[in-house]
């Protein structure tokens, strides 16, 4: 029997192309390739890439590099929004057979026959079109305890800082029917959560259905445990959604991951954001007040061009006293061809660095004091992976990571379990099943 193709794939970026990436291994597995782990030698060597800022490109170009280095006779194909942006420079790249933008990303498979024998890389970049789509929907043999679900694509909003509109294009939706199906798939594996993903996904829309029918019709499927919402734009969140999450008896969990940026006007304003600190705020405590012990999270950039102290501290205010339970902090990182990139008073990076280090440390506060309120409660845990020490992790509704020896007789990944929350840590509670 000839022995099987071996194809390896590595992801950058977001978790939009993480998903994507499961997608496309899947449509190799199915025409018969191993897959096998990016480090081991390969036929086919992907590289899903991502362009949010210039590092990101330095960094993709590296990957590619060292891919070659280590599998010279591998085909190497570069896909994603770096491959959108700049295929001209992929295709200079040592052992680069296939360069391919997002528009067609996910029929990767169908290409690369072709590209092997051509002697110049192939490179497929069409414009992407506007209309909704729908994506290959596959049987995932794999089992993946929380599945990520891409409902939307692209976005229109046009933050000055912001490259994606431009790498992914513009916002388009996911047919409803289309993404449906695939939550069956996910569910047939096995997978008890679904985490919808998308660029902008407040703003779905497949004809008169928005992202409040795809919660509910979701809720609506048997094998669904937990609906969660990776990250939604401010001013985007339907009051529909908020009522589900404080609703005990919807799946959708009580987490909300909205993206502040800045906590300053005259910033957000630069940005292009499209709400001031008090809309933010508003919004922000009408979900608090009415989510029971709701998880909420933010993204902060630090050091957008101009960006004063006085202007950080504003930031620092919100971030303090809004009941976040965690952040994520970015220092601003100039992006070729977007308007930030040519704005003056640029901001050091050491200045970068002392904002960022500021909110890190007040993160882990926040975080701690997040985890703190829920010692001594009992929560529904969602377990992942044992190790071999026998330590296994999971998470909570509300997104508290949970740790527990887990007991010969009981394996308990993939389970949903009560847990009684002991001992709070930096990172994680200690808990006990009850
Ligand atoms: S909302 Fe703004 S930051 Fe987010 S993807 Fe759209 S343009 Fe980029």
């Amino acid at each position: 029997m000839s022995q099987k193709a071996r194809v390896s794939f590595h992801t950058l970026g977001c978790r939009l192309n993480q998903s994507e990436t499961s997608t496309i291994a899947k449509s190799f597995r199915e025409k018969g390739y191993e897959v096998v782990p990016f480090e081991e030698s390969a036929d086919v060597c992907v590289i899903n890439t991502c362009t949010v800022t210039g590092h990101s490109d330095a960094k993709n170009r590296q990957v590619i590099r060292s891919a070659h280095r280590r599998n010279p006779k591998a085909s190497i194909a570069v896909v994603g929004c770096y491959s959108q942006m700049a295929a001209q420079e992929i295709t200079a790249l040592d052992g680069v057979k296939l360069v391919m933008g997002n528009a067609e990303k996910l029929r990767l498979v169908d290409y690369v026959e072709q590209s092997r024998h051509t002697e110049e890389p192939l490179v497929i970049n069409p414009k992407i079109s506007r209309a909704a789509f729908a994506e290959p929907v596959f049987q995932w043999e794999q089992l993946t305890t929380r599945a990520h679900l891409k409902i939307q694509d692209g976005c229109d909003f046009m933050c000055s800082f912001c490259i994606i509109p431009f790498s992914r294009g513009r916002s388009r939706n996911r047919l409803l029917n289309n993404l449906l199906e695939d939550a069956q798939a996910f569910v047939n594996s096995g997978s008890q959560e679904i985490v919808l993903t998308g660029v902008n996904i407040g703003t779905y829309q497949d004809r008169d259905r928005t992202i409040v029918d795809v919660v509910d019709a979701l809720n609506a499927i048997n094998g669904v445990k937990r609906i969660r919402i990776s990250s939604i734009e401010p001013t985007t969140v339907p009051p529909g959604l908020i009522d589900r999450m404080a609703d005990a008896d919807h799946k959708l969990v009580p987490f909300l991951h909205l993206p502040l940026q800045s906590g300053s006007d005259s910033i957000l304003s630069q940005m292009k954001r499209r709400y001031t600190r008090d809309d933010y705020w508003n919004e922000v405590m009408r979900a608090a007040d009415r989510i029971p012990d709701l998880c909420l999270g933010t993204d902060v950039m630090v050091g957008f061009p101009g960006e004063t102290d006085e202007q950080f501290d504003d930031t620092f205010q919100v971030l303090n006293t809004l009941p976040f339970a965690y952040f994520h902090v970015f220092p601003f990182s100039e992006r070729k061809g977007t308007p930030a990139a040519r704005m003056a008073n640029k901001v050091s990076v050491e200045e970068k660095q002392r904002r960022g280090t500021l909110l890190r440390q007040l993160s882990l506060q926040k975080r701690n004091g997040f985890y703190q309120r829920f010692v001594g409660t009992v929560r529904p845990v969602l377990f992942e992976t044992p190790k071999p020490s026998g330590e296994i992790t999971g998470y909570t509704d509300n997104y508290i990571k949970v740790a527990l020896m887990q007991p010969n007789e009981t394996p308990l990944k993939n389970q949903i379990r009560p847990v009684y929350l002991k001992e709070g840590q930096t990172d994680r509670i200690f808990g006990e099943l009850i």
